[in-house]
This record gives C-alpha cells, structure tokens and sequence, in this order.
C-alpha cells in the first residue's frame, strides 16, 4: 500500500451535510423490563388494560351513596351505617344501599351502588355507625376505571429514550417484555502503545482511554457498545479486527492511526476495503478523522488523541447514530455565556473546548493530547473560520457535554492540601488547576480564574506582594493565607542536617517544576547558602544532582523518594507526614490567595473568605500548615 498525504480538507458544513446522509439500519430486539433503561423503544406501545382496570378510592374514608350526604353539616352531621370493610386489594364483591357506608382505604375497588367516598377526615365513627359532617358529590374521591390510561391509547411513541418515567409507564400497564432498537457499534483502538486500564504501565506505555469514553458516549447516544479491544500498529491485525467488527455490528469506530504519520494505516485500509466518503476535516481539535463505508457500514476512524476523539465523536459520530436510531439528541443542550477572556483562533473552523463558569465561558486551554482538557471543560464552543480573535465579553452559545455541574469557583495556582480543605468545607465545587503559582498570576491577570493560590518569594523573602507590583496587576486583592513548613524531604534511613547535603553528591534531588512557588522558596534558600559560601547559586546549584528535575506536585516528590527512585526532595511537612517520609523544615512560606475584585461580593467568594477565616477550617489543617491573625484579611488592593 501506498502513503498518502492529507487531501484537502473537508470544510466541516459539508461534513455536516455528508453525515446527515450516513444511516445505519439498528435490528430490534426485546428485552426485559429490567433492561430496558437507556434503550430506544423500537414500536408504539399502545395499552392493553384500563389503568386503573377497576374504579377505585384516593382517600381513605366511606363509600357511600352521595346523595344521603346532601344535607350533612358540621352542627347536622349525618349517620350512615357500617356495613364492611375494604383493604386495598380486595377481590370480594360488596354493596352499598342507602344510609348505609362502607370503610374503604386508599386504592380499594368501590363497591358496587356507592357513588362517592367521603374522607375520613370529614367523619366521626361511633359504634356501628358514622357522622358524615360535609356534603360529598358523586365521584368524589373516586378514580374511575380507565382514567389514567384508557385500553388501546398509545401511551409511549416509537423511537423515545427509555428513561425512569417510561419504565414507569410500561410496568403500569402490564409490560414485561419491551422491543427494543439494537445499533451495534464496534469499538476498535488501535496502537502498539496502548494497553488496558489495570495492567501494569510499562515504558512508553499509555492506558486506552478511548475504547472506554467511546462506549460510554455510544451508551449515552442510544448505542450499544462492542468492544473489541487494542490492536497493535499492524496491517494484518487491523484488517482482522476491522472485518470482524464489520460482520458483526451496524457501525464501527476505531481511533489512532488516522493520520498520516508513519504506521497510520488504518484510512489505507478503509480506503482499500470500502470507500473513503472524506479523510480530514477542517478542523480542530481532530482534524485527521475519516469517514467512510465498508459493505454498508459506516466506519468512522476518529483521532488518537482522547480530546480530539470525543470531540469529533459528538460532532459527527453521535448524529449517525440519532438519524439511525430515529432519535434527537437530548443531552447536548446550549447555553448562552460570554467570554470570560479573549481567544485567538487558528483561522480555521475550530471546536474550543470550554469550561463554563457562572456563564463565563473559559477556553480549556492545555496543548491537545491532554484528556484533562476535556475534564475541566464543560462544553464546546464552534468558532467559525473566518473568525480571527474572540474577544472577551462577546457571547457565545456552549454546546454542554452531557451532565455536566459546573463548577462554582475556579481556581488556578500552587497546589495545597489547604484548597482540598477549603473545597470540602465550603460545600463548594471548585475547578482546580494546579499549575504552580506563576500560572496562577497570569491566570488571575488574564482574567481566567477567579482565585489564584501562590507563595511565591521576592528576593527579601515577601511573598507574593511584590509580585503583583511587577506584574502591575490591577483589580485584584491579595488576601492573607495561611503558613506553611518547607523543608527537606527523605526516606528515614538517610541522615540529613540541611541544604548544604545536597551539595556533595551523595544524594540524588528531585525539584518542583518551575514556575512553582515552592521551587522559587528553595531557590531563594539556595542563593542565602551560596552568598555564606562565597560562590553564585549558578555555580552551587551545578553540584545538586536532579536540580533541574521538575516534579509537579508535592505528592509526586514523595512517591519519587519512596519508590527509591531518588533520595531528597523539598515540599511540605505535610506531604512528608503522609506519606511516612522524614522531614527537615528549612522554612515556612506563606500561601496567599489573589482574588479578582469584581467577584468580591459573590456568594461563592464570601463563601469562600468566610470558610478560610474559620476556626474549622483551621482546625482540619494537617501538621506544618497553620493560620495566624491576618488568615483571611484583604492585605492589599490593586
Ligand atoms: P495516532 O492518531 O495513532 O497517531 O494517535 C495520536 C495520539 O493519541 C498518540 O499520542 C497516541 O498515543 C494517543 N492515543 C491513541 N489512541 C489512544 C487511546 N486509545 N487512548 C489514549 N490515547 C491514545
Ligand atoms: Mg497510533
């Protein structure tokens, strides 16, 4: 086979138009009641009962003839006299002459020449007998056979969703069996580094994450998933499988291998076996996704990268599914938002994942090949080619995925146990990214989070004031955090008495990544030490070995050292604690929170404020991290 370049790209409306075209033909098949939920009902389902079958009583109280009530009244009340009694689900037959009642409970027959039920409220019984205190009308209190659901009415339409609600329904009318449409979709992954969640991450390993978001979205679609697994780079594996799936289901996906890159084979082989309808679509993310048909079945080959895939899966793969099912998608609502910052595209149709915040709509911005971005997105935004530039504050509508809350604060900075404690004890859902303290000041000032966590030091060891000087931030406060022990991190059974250790090569060091604040915490320490040793830091932090390492949380130091895979890290006592390593404090920083000042009044940043200046939220804090008296307070305004 021969390597082919990309062809010109489909512009994404006539991928549209070609997609409304494409329809697989879904079997039918019946199921249990049970196993019905999530299904596509494949018929009318008309009744075959009355529901109720029988007239029945909705209160509790006597079945009586309503015309002997006429004259009753709270000073007259009327006596009737007891004849029976009638519990739910009672086949006997009864009967009810005048001046005569009997007991009935919520859901009885009624018996036959009683016309009406008169509440137990509005009665009194006195031996033998009752007082009827207020006139009832005929047919009061009586559901009559067939009035919910007559015998032959069509209770659910074709081609509905089975949710809740209509298992309800089919069980009230007597239905065990239910027909059911059956769209197989075949689910292939492809690529020889993959491998299955659970099994052990060997090097240059990935988990296939996509043949599981794939089947999931195939179920929340009408679907029913098939997977047939990971098939390695290979022609002649991919063909078999490829094959298989085409046998067995009405359509298949697989994804990787669509571009084309060497080893991406898979478009060549539907090329080969069927036709290619388009091979690229213009646009991003997931442009390399091709579409065609082997023996009348669609064969989607989606992109690799899991953002990419379920992106391209929603705009193009989900609607093949609904025209061959019948059904309109109900879980892609729109809402409208603004953005919440400017958004420069690439000049091409682009789908931007977004997170949605208080109807502010932020880009999920992480370089595509990250799953999280579509984890801290919340929907889709669709940015028309010839649109160059967003800016901030115009509207857009979101295409939200499927249930997603969004969340009520987002935060970007330094990674804290503290923020974990404050999200529990807000009762909030925070947005979390933590990207170090840098990027929580860029954030903060591009207007991208509402709160951004740092400890970051100037050279005179203030923390983070001095920076949002330099940065010439306007609008924010900075509000007082909490302190927090920072030391020299290690496995129990080596002796360490300070920085100076790590300067004589025994020991293997593993550093935070940059732009955390952390890191910049030791390096300040670092150039203290070299000023006492005469030399610059350049010269003495050569001689740590691991220095330029960057690990990004204060958990992952941890785990380096525990696993042996280095010696000496530098983080939090607590994350020493917790993790049974030995701690040596070398300092205590101060972890401070910068807040945009228009969102001060919100109730989810009072919330927020007030949780941190709690005696409770002090109270939760692990060892080596503790509040004071300006926990809390605005320290500044910008
Ligand atoms: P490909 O289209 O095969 O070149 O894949 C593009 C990128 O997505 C590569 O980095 C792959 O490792 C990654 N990728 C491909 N398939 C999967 C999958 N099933 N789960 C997670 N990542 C994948
Ligand atoms: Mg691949």
């Amino acid at each position: 086979m021969e390597r082919k370049e990309f062809r010109e790209l489909t512009p994404v409306e006539d991928a549209r138009k070609l997609i409304s075209r494409i329809k697989a033909t879904p079997e039918t098949e019946t199921v249990a009641i049970e196993d019905s939920a999530g299904r596509i009902l494949a018929e009318d389902v008309f009744s075959p009962v009355d529901v109720p079958a029988f007239n029945r009583s909705t209160k509790d109280g006597y079945a009586i003839r309503a015309k002997d009530s006429y004259q009753a009244s709270e000073p007259e009340p009327i006596e009737l006299k007891v004849t029976a009694s009638i519990p739910a689900g009672c086949a006997e037959d009864f009967f009810v002459d005048d001046l005569e009642a009997i007991e009935i409970s919520t859901g009885a027959p009624m018996p036959d020449g009683a016309d009406a039920v008169v509440m137990v409220e509005q009665t009194k019984q006195v031996d033998g007998s009752v007082l009827v205190y207020q006139p009832t009308h005929i047919n009061e209190n009586i559901m009559k056979a067939g009035s919910d659901i007559m015998k032959g009415e069509r209770v659910l339409r074709k081609n509905t969703r089975i949710g809740s609600r209509e298992i309800g329904v089919l069980a009230s009318v007597g239905m065990r069996e239910v027909p059911v449409k059956k769209l197989l979709i075949g689910i292939i992954s492809t690529g020889n580094e993959l491998i299955e969640p659970g099994r052990k991450l060997g090097k240059g390993l990935i988990f296939d994450a996509n043949s599981y978001a794939i089947a999931a979205s195939v179920e929340e679609a009408g679907g029913i998933p098939r997977m047939y697994g990971i098939i390695p780079d290979n022609e002649k594996l991919m063909e078999e499988a490829l094959e298989r799936a085409i046998r067995e289901c009405n359509i298949v996906l697989t994804s990787g291998s669509t571009s084309a890159g060497v080893g991406d084979i898979m478009y060549m082989i539907i090329e080969e076996k069927g036709e290619t309808l388009t091979h690229g679509i213009s646009i991003k993310p997931g442009k390399p996704v091709v579409i065609g048909m082997i023996d009348d079945v669609p064969t989607i080959g989606l992109p690799g990268n899991p953002t990419s895939a379920l992106s391209i899966f929603n705009e193009f793969v989900a609607p093949i599914i609904h025209n061959s099912l019948g059904t309109t998608p109900s879980f892609r609502t729109k809402v409208q938002a603004v953005m919440g910052t400017g958004l420069r595209s690439g000049g091409r149709e682009e789908l931007f994942p977004v997170g949605v915040i208080r109807g502010r709509a932020y880009p999920a911005d992480k370089t595509s090949g990250a799953i999280t971005t579509l984890s801290d997105a919340d929907g889709i935004i669709e940015i028309r080619a010839e649109t160059e530039y967003v800016e901030a504050g115009s509207p857009v509508e979101v295409t939200m995925f499927g249930n997603v809350k969004s969340p009520d604060i987002m935060y970007v900075g330094g990674q804290c146990p503290g923020i974990d404690i404050l999200e529990e004890r807000t009762g909030m859902n925070f947005r979390m990214l933590n990207m170090g303290s840098s990027a929580g000041f860029t954030a903060i000032a591009g207007g991208t989070t509402d709160i951004a966590g740092v400890n970051m030091p100037d050279a005179d060891g203030n923390y983070n004031l001095s920076v949002i000087r330099k940065m010439n931030l306007s609008d924010v406060v900075l509000v007082r955090g909490y302190r927090r022990e920072l030391g020299l991190i290690f496995r129990k059974d080596i002796e360490i008495s300070g920085l100076e250790d790590l300067t004589e090569g025994n020991y293997r060091f593993i550093n935070r990544n940059r732009g955390s604040g952390t890191r910049a915490v030791l390096e300040r320490e670092l150039g203290i030490l070299a000023e006492e040793k005469g030399i610059s830091r350049a010269e003495l932090t050569k001689s740590i070995e691991g220095y330029n390492s960057a690990s990004k949380t204060h958990r992952s130091v941890c785990d380096a050292i525990k696993d042996g895979r280095v010696d000496v890290g530098f983080g939090l006592r607590s994350a020493a604690e917790e993790t049974g390593l030995g701690f040596l404090k070398i300092t205590e920083d101060e972890f401070d929170f910068v807040i945009r000042k228009d969102i001060l009044e919100i109730r989810e940043i009072k919330t927020f404020l007030d949780t941190l200046r709690s005696e409770d939220f002090s109270k939760r804090l692990p060892n080596g991290i503790r509040t004071y008296e300006m926990t809390g307070s605005i320290i500044s305004s910008f």
